[in-house]
């Protein structure tokens, strides 16, 4: 799976930032799903377009469980248009378990926590190391 494991050094020049915004709509969805499946977690798949995060695809059946769980990376699909992930989680914090690190790791390289109340201010986007990132947030 890891192209450069072996090199870890060599990662961060090799991997470049490049998305740098969400859309207001994608992250209204994004909260409002997180919401809505409360007090289960949600999964979905980021989808981005030069540079900025336009869309969420839900994983279907995957409404309930842990984060480890709703994630089978068997099921993820190819799409180069695919980021990273997204999931809530049922609590205060947006903070990343052990088990998401090694999701953010294995799969795309940027990724969004939400966490109670799931509002404009209880959301987080992470890259690849698990490191926060700024995304800004546009029409
Ligand atoms: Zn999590």
């Amino acid at each position: 799976m890891r192209l450069f494991g072996k090199h870890g050094k060599k990662k961060k020049t090799i991997i470049k930032r490049r998305i740098y915004a969400i859309n207001k709509k994608a992250l209204n969805l994004i909260l409002e799903v997180s919401k809505e499946s409360y007090p289960k977690e949600f999964g979905g798949l980021l989808r981005a377009e030069k540079g900025v995060i336009t869309e969420i695809m839900l994983l279907p059946g995957t409404l309930s469980g842990n984060t480890s769980a709703i994630f089978q990376l068997h099921m993820l699909p190819v799409d180069f248009t695919i980021v990273g992930t997204v999931h809530s989680h049922p609590s205060g914090s947006f903070h990343p378990s052990d088990a998401d690190l090694h999701l953010f790791e294995n799969f795309g390289h940027t990724h969004i926590i939400t966490c109670m109340p799931y509002d404009y201010n209880s959301w987080c986007a992470y890259d690849y190391y698990g490191n926060k990132i700024d995304l800004e947030i546009v029409e």
